[in-house]
C-alpha cells in the first residue's frame, strides 16, 4: 500500500514547542529516522516497526478532534512518502497544521499551508553535517508565498548558542521567521540560555519544553 504509513503513535496533548505551545493538539508522530542527534528524546522511533495505517485510517482518528491544530512529527515525518497525501487530505479539512522536521531533508514538496518547524542541528547534536542548507532558501521563498514557518535551534552548550547565534546573523534569520532556542534540559540550564538572549538582546524565542514541565519523565503520548 504505498499511501500507508508507519505510525509511532497518535495522541492528543498541548502543544509543548513553537509559537503555539500551550494549544491543544492532535499528534501524529511517524517511526523512523535518518539521524541520530545526541539529545534525542524520541529515539524509541529510530528503528520501531510502529503500526501501518492508511492515510484515511489516521484521518478516520483525527475526527474525533474536529478543527483542531494537528502536528505531524517524528522520527524523520518526510522520510515515508505517504505523509504528502496525509498533509492534503488533512489541510482539505481545514485544519492547521505544523509539521516538525529535521532539516536534514528538502522540504520543496511540502504545501506552503503548513507550518514547518524546521531544525537547525547544532554542532552538540553531532548532526551538524546534515543540515541540508538548500531548505532555507525554500523558507524564504515559502515565506513570500505566504507561509508561516518557524526555525528550531536545540542547544546543548554554550558553544551551541554561539554557533546558533552566528547563523541566524548570517542568514538573516529573524527577519523572516520566528527563531526559537530551546535547551536540552540535562545539558543547558535555561537561565544560562536566558542569561545569554537578554545580554545580547537577541529577538528569539526561549523555548522550553511546555509538555515535558506539566509530564515530567512522560515520553511518549505527550
Ligand atoms: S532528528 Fe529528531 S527524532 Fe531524529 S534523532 Fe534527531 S532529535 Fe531524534
Amino acid at each position: 500500500m504505498t499511501e500507508s504509513l508507519r505510525i509511532s503513535e497518535l495522541f492528543y496533548s498541548v502543544q509543548g514547542e513553537s509559537t503555539h505551545a500551550g494549544l491543544p493538539c492532535a499528534f501524529i508522530r511517524l517511526c523512523g529516522c535518518n539521524l541520530r542527534c545526541s539529545y534525542c528524546d524520541s529515539c524509541y522511533t529510530w528503528n520501531e516497526e510502529g503500526r501501518l495505517m492508511s492515510v484515511d485510517e489516521v484521518c478516520a482518528w483525527l475526527e474525533q478532534y474536529p478543527g483542531l491544530m494537528t502536528e505531524i512529527t517524528g522520527g524523520e515525518p518526510l522520510l515515508q512518502e505517504a505523509v504528502y497525501p496525509l498533509i492534503k487530505k488533512i489541510l482539505a479539512q481545514g485544519r492547521e497544521m505544523l509539521l516538525e522536521t529535521s532539516g536534514s531533508l528538502n522540504i520543496a514538496k511540502v504545501p506552503e499551508a503548513v507550518r514547518v518547524i524546521l531544525d537547525i542541528k547544532c554542532p552538540d547534536s553531532n548532526m551538524t553535517a546534515q543540515n541540508d542548507w538548500d531548505n532555507l532558501d525554500l523558507l524564504r521563498k515559502r515565506r513570500v508565498a505566504g507561509s508561516q514557518d518557524e526555525i528550531k535551534f536545540v542547544l546543548s552548550s554554550a558553544e551551541d548558542i554561539v554557533w546558533a547565534t552566528q547563523i541566524v546573523q548570517q542568514y538573516n534569520l529573524i527577519e523572516l521567521f520566528p527563531v526559537l532556542f530551546s535547551p536540552v534540559p540535562e545539558r543547558l540550564p535555561p537561565d544560562q540560555l536566558a542569561a545569554f538572549i537578554l545580554q545580547e538582546q537577541l529577538p528569539v524565542r526561549l523555548q522550553l519544553q511546555l509538555h515535558r514541565q506539566i509530564w515530567p519523565g512522560r515520553n511518549r503520548g505527550v
